[in-house]
């Protein structure tokens, strides 16, 4: 069993999306978040649902940075876009979708 970084419901690791952490780069660029479905990425990984609920969730959280050790931020487009890809999949027409992608918060820089 794991724990979803977003709802932080338990969750047989099965059924989880492992993410690891690409450093950032030399010139200081924010680190990116990287899908690993087979889970055979080294170092340190997090574990959330494949759900847009459970990323939004962990990216208000800030739940990254802390399960992965990481300072800065991170991108998590690619999780993101793998997220979606394996909704369209599974979902095929889902009515009753949470209307949360406006209300995204992206990280606000000054
Ligand atoms: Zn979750």
């Amino acid at each position: 069993m794991r724990t979803c970084v977003g709802c932080r419901e338990r969750s047989a690791k099965s059924d989880l999306l492992r993410i690891v952490a690409e450093p950032p780069n030399a010139a200081g660029a924010s680190g990116t978040l990287t899908p690993d479905p087979r889970g055979r990425m080294p170092g340190r990984g997090a574990h959330l649902h494949p759900d847009p609920e459970c990323l939004a969730l962990a990216e208000r959280r800030r739940a990254f940075g802390r399960a992965l050790r990481a300072d800065g931020p991170l991108d998590a487009t690619a999780v993101q876009a793998w997220i979606e890809a394996h909704q369209a999949e599974h979902a095929p027409a889902n009515p009753e979708r949470a209307d949360l992608s406006d209300e995204r918060s992206m990280s606000q820089h000054r």
